[in-house]
């Protein structure tokens, strides 16, 4: 049996003098990134070469006893991974500059900012001895702090690699980065495509309604957006105001969060195929209206979620071309129809007479590009022993008719 890493985040229930502990952590860790972006930055322009995150841990702990003695007050993770989060960053940013000479990459490189307290006070990363309780858990310097939900951390049978403390707005969250043995998959059955309209499709017939959190709180939020622009700039009022929009923001935030990960849990623990299409997301936010139906989906999160729950639970995910005409394809008969648009929700089949919702259409005839995929792989000989990572199959750019697809299996 294979072990994997997997994280779980949950809400951490302190009392004052944790949260002044946890906001020290947190500060050490955010002026040792910050010191070490300068350090680095410095050390290039000198020498056309920047210390790495052990060479900057060992200069730290002399600092430490001249110039920064409050550090010594926090675990000396904090700083230290923060360090290493600074090296990370720079991996990143160096492997997109990479993508994008080549011409593989377009967005931004994203160079290693500076921390700051406005953004909210961060979060900080311990390792070693930590304990999990059934409501508790146990870090370095922190000592116990009680949890929110009970039973979430797992508190036997898995070995805890770190755990990172966050914060957001005036909330503590725990995420523990956990190895634990790979589950085997237990599913069956069939695919999912995800719609603009609704969230997602079951090609068994299944529905998820897209929920329109923002759409209901949007009032709420416009009347906390003008109680704000009405407050003084730089008023104790306007500040108040300003938090209870941000807490609104939050919440909507939080529910739709929680909605997505319902779903994308549900789907991977109960089916070992996940067919999603390849739509051409950058091309529809072009389009306004598309783009904040996009936005509110979640399309990326929904495809990233799928793919890490896919390889907990051992199902597949196939990204099947956006090419692939499976909402203008009959999945009856496989007559095409070229003149559908996003805006058509039901596909009428000039052919077959075939009359069905437009989602659920592109779901059956995805299930059916499945099925040949399934073959295929067996045929390589590979199947899941080789190990990869991430579930997700790649499939060849396929134009129309079924037919075509089971001849090509
Ligand atoms: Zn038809």
């Amino acid at each position: 049996m294979s072990t994997m890493r997997r994280a779980y985040k949950t809400e951490l229930d302190l009392h004052n003098e944790q949260i002044t502990a946890g906001k020290k952590h947190a500060g050490a860790a955010r002026w040792a990134y910050n010191w070490g972006l300068t350090r680095k930055q410095e050390a290039y322009k000198a020498a056309g070469k920047s210390p790495s995150a052990i060479d900057l841990h060992r200069e730290l702990n002399a600092l430490k006893r001249t110039d920064v003695p409050w550090m010594s007050e926090v675990s000396k993770c904090a700083p230290q991974e923060a360090l290493r989060n600074l090296d990370a960053a720079f991996a990143h940013f160096f492997r997109r500059y990479q993508l994008k000479t080549a011409g593989e990459f377009k967005g931004k490189l994203g160079y290693p900012q500076r921390k700051t307290r406005k953004k909210g006070l961060g979060s900080f990363r311990l390792t070693g001895s930590i304990v999990v309780f059934p409501d508790a858990i146990q870090l370095p310097r922190l000592g116990r702090l009680r949890l929110k939900e009970r039973g979430y951390l797992p508190a036997s049978g898995a070995n805890v690699l770190s755990a990172t403390v966050s914060e957001h707005g005036g909330h503590w969250y725990v995420s523990v980065l956990v190895e634990q043995e790979q589950a085997t998959p237990e599913q069956s059955g069939p695919v999912v495509d995800l719609g603009l309209k609704r969230l997602a499709t079951l090609s068994d017939g299944g529905i998820e309604e897209n929920p329109h959190h923002l759409k209901q709180h949007l009032r709420r939020l416009q009347r906390l957006h003008r109680a704000v622009t009405r407050k003084q700039k730089g008023s104790r009022n306007r500040q108040k105001a300003t938090r209870r929009l941000g807490a609104q923001y939050r919440q909507v935030a939080n529910q739709r969060a929680n909605t997505l990960h319902q779903l994308t849990s549900r789907l991977a623990k109960t089916k070992s195929v996940v067919v999603i299409e390849d739509l051409n997301v950058s091309g529809m936010l072009k389009s306004h209206r598309l783009a904040q139906a996009i936005g509110e989906v979640g399309w990326g999160e929904f495809r990233r979620q799928l793919a890490y729950k896919a390889a907990w639970y051992g199902g597949r995910i196939i990204v099947a071309d956006r090419w692939f005409g499976s909402s203008k394809t009959c999945s009856q008969c496989g007559w095409g129809d070229e003149t559908l648009t996003l805006a058509d929700r039901t596909f009428r089949c000039q052919a077959c007479g075939l009359v069905i919702d437009r989602d659920l259409n592109a779901a059956k005839n995805l299930e059916k590009l499945a099925d040949s995929s399934a073959d295929s792989q067996n045929a390589c000989g590979g199947g899941s022993a080789g190990g990869g990572r991430r579930a997700v199959v790649k499939l060849p750019p396929v134009k129309q008719e079924p037919n075509t697809l089971d001849a090509s299996a």
